[in-house]
């Protein structure tokens, strides 16, 4: 008898029928949309910098406060799955992005693999060169845009 192969949810699952533990654990823990944004006064594009939010415990790539991070962090946003389709000012590696666009999670993710080894493996957490935002001026955040390509951060000027 041949086995029935199993799907793993992210391909059965709409996000929509997800149960909060799935829609969790669909985050590949890259810390990037913890980093600080600038948005161009003149047409309002979002420029990511290499500027860890201060509740980002940058080593470990978690939040400290993750709970109740808003509480914290009033313009910390809450990924939800009813504005998935709003998701285009995450990174393009984000994996909520990645499966919203493929339909399938990267090869690379966590619950593809098994563990964190190969997205570290490849650098695509900021663990690799965050910094923290309180380390440095707000009117010199300008200086640490950067922009992704391969999910690598190059430094970026607009
Ligand atoms: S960018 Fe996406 S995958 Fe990475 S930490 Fe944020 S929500 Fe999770
Ligand atoms: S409060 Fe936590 S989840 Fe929100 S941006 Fe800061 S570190 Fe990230």
């Amino acid at each position: 008898m041949i086995a029935k192969r199993y799907e793993p949810f992210w391909k059965t699952k709409s996000m929509l029928d997800m149960d909060s533990q799935e829609w969790e654990s669909l985050c590949d823990g890259c810390g990037k949309c913890c980093l600080q944004k600038l948005q161009d006064e003149e047409d309002d594009a979002v420029y990511y910098t290499n500027l860890a939010c201060a509740q980002l415990d940058i080593s470990a790539c978690r939040c400290r406060v993750y709970e109740d991070r808003q509480q914290h962090v009033a313009e910390c946003l809450v990924l939800k799955p009813e504005d998935v389709a709003q998701f285009d000012w995450l990174p393009d590696t984000c994996s909520y992005r990645v499966l919203r666009e493929t339909g399938d999670l990267p090869n690379w993710h966590p619950l593809v693999t098994g563990s964190d080894k190969e997205m570290l493996r490849q650098g695509l957490s900021v663990r690799h060169y965050a910094v923290t935002e309180t380390s440095v001026d707000e009117d010199r955040w300008q200086e640490h845009i950067i922009r992704w390509v391969h999910g690598m951060p190059e430094p970026f000027e607009p």
